[in-house]
């Protein structure tokens, strides 16, 4: 058994940029099945190269000098830049800056790679927020998650996580299930750290990242100690296995047809930890199921990593608010009654998920220790919301549009065999659009609504922050019933009428 964790580096002084992040991905040898094989080197496999390169491009978004007061803040210890992702937010201004700074890189993939490294970047910055929910349980676990914090900020790391145990046998805890190492958890201990076996789902771009966060959203009771843990793994880290779910690429065969299939796959991947050596130094939360619980609640951790997930869904759903408006004008139904009817419902759902974004934000907190939340009440009422609102806005734009998604070529194919091009130029057009305009942007519509791809999104959607009685849970437990309540006190402690 080695450790195969790289020594923490010295503080860099540039930014990474997509040639760094693709060189070091290719020259790190994690361990990624697909279809019972190895994958190699992910920036060459066919499954798996262009959604490098999606990453790749928003380092190189970040590093760009143009973008430098976007993407980036001056670390007040080091004088270096780094990503906003990484920023304790001190102000509310903060909030809004590592917001403009997520809708930067969410605009590069059209909100379509929900894990990009902003968001796992955002659960450490709220954990370093606040050491002193890891220091009540011992000063050691607190300088663990800030010094680590530090080195990814300051490396610019691109971290994925996996916190959600498998559906195995939920009626059971994790320590009662039939094979005790069958849940992600620690073994035992060893010279200078744990061993942690087990599997853990679901690590999204955990192909492209440069670690694994592994730890346990799902509430947790004693006996259950081995699985509450918090630690961070390097992903070419000996007995770190991911295993892939179907690639899109693999039916996507082109990118006419399947224009985000092809290239923003963010990979899913589900994680099997066989003995796999952690040193103390990246172990954060130790068999403690009260801290495994107040991690997620007691920082700012969640918030953060959800704010940014909302600034993505914003992104998104303003590129499927275009998508519909372009195939009303492609169609020549603009201005129809009904479909201008069905625009506003699409325009109000999509404006309602904005403005609780903002909402977070003017709603936001400081707590005494100078650290800034934003409104937990707004964050999970939109997410609580999120499950219901997704389907309703992609069954309107199925509503919308018919069989326009539908009545296509077969594939780009008819557009090149002489036999077939001149129907298709001639039949498959718009009043304003070419045959191959066309086309081009049903078939983008239908990639983000009705493929493979677009159906994932949709269970994406659903999941991504958990699932939605959990979410409502959170809810419950932030709105401000008590405000809520007094009104009704009130009510009913008003004088009768005529008694004055
Ligand atoms: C595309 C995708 C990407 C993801 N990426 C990541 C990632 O990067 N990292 C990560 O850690 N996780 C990720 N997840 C996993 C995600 O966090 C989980 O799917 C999510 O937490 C929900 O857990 P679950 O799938 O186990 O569903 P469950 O919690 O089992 O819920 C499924 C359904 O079961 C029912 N149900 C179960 N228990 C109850 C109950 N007590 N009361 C009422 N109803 C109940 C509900 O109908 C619920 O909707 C991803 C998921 C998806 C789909």
């Amino acid at each position: 058994m080695t450790a195969t964790l790289q020594p923490i580096a010295a503080v860099s002084t540039g930014l990474r940029t997509g040639a760094d992040f693709l060189a070091e991905l290719k020259a790190s040898k994690r361990t990624v099945y697909l279809d019972g094989a190895l994958v190699g080197d992910p920036t060459t496999h066919p499954a798996f190269r262009e959604g490098a390169k999606q990453i790749a491009n928003l380092f190189d978004f970040a590093a760009d000098p143009q973008n430098r007061e976007l993407m980036t803040y001056e670390v007040p210890e080091t004088g270096a830049r780094a990503l906003r992702c990484y920023q304790i937010p001190k102000t509310v201004d903060d909030l809004r800056l590592k917001r403009l700074a997520s809708e930067g890189w969410a605009e590069q993939t059209f909100g379509l790679m929900g894990r990009s490294p902003d968001h796992v970047a955002n659960f450490f910055a709220g954990y370093a927020a606040k050491p002193s929910v890891f220091a009540k349980h011992g000063q050691q676990w607190a300088d663990n998650v800030v010094k680590f914090y530090e080195y990814a900020r300051d490396n610019h790391l691109y971290i994925a996580y996996a916190i959600v145990p498998p559906q195995i046998d939920r009626s059971k805890p994790a320590h009662k299930q039939a094979d005790p190492q069958l849940y992600a958890g620690v073994v035992r201990e060893v010279e200078g750290g744990i061993i942690v076996s087990g599997g853990q789902q679901l690590a999204t771009g955990g192909v492209y990242a440069d670690y694994l966060h592994l730890a346990c959203i799902h509430p947790l009771q004693p006996g259950d100690e081995n699985h509450a843990i918090n630690v961070a793994i390097p992903m070419d880290a000996q007995g770190l296995k991911l295993y892939s779910r179907r690639p899109f690429a693999k039916t996507a065969d082109n990118s006419f047809d399947y224009p985000l299939s092809t290239r923003f796959d963010e990979a899913d991947c589900f994680v099997v930890l066989d003995e796999v050596f952690v040193p103390w130094e990246h172990v954060f939360i130790y068999r403690n199921v009260e801290l495994s619980r107040d991690q997620w609640w007691l920082t700012p951790s969640h918030t953060y990593g959800n704010h940014q997930a909302q600034t993505r869904y914003a992104t998104k759903l303003r590129f499927l608010m275009g998508l519909a408006k372009r195939m009303n004008e492609a169609t020549g139904n603009e201005a129809v009654p009904p479909v201008q009817v069905a625009m506003g419902e699409l325009a109000a759902l999509a404006s309602i998920v904005e403005g609780m974004l903002l909402a977070q934000e003017a709603k936001a907190t400081i707590d005494d220790e100078g650290v800034v939340w934003p409104s937990k009440a707004m964050l999970y009422a939109v997410m609580a919301l999120q499950s219901e609102i997704n389907p309703r806005m992609i069954d309107i734009v199925r509503e919308i549009t018919g069989a326009a998604m539908i009545t296509l070529p077969s594939s780009v194919k008819d557009f090149e065999s002489p036999e077939t091009a001149p129907d298709v130029e001639r039949f498959y057009r718009s009043a304003h659009l070419d045959a191959r305009q066309r086309v081009a942007l049903m078939r983008l519509a239908w990639d983000f609504i009705g493929t493979e791809f677009g159906n994932r999104h949709q269970q994406y959607e659903k999941f991504y922050g958990g699932a939605s009685f959990i979410v409502k849970t959170n809810m419950f437990r932030n709105y401000d019933f008590k405000r809520a309540g007094a009104l009704v006190d009130r009510a009913l402690s008003l004088p009768p009428v005529g008694s004055d």
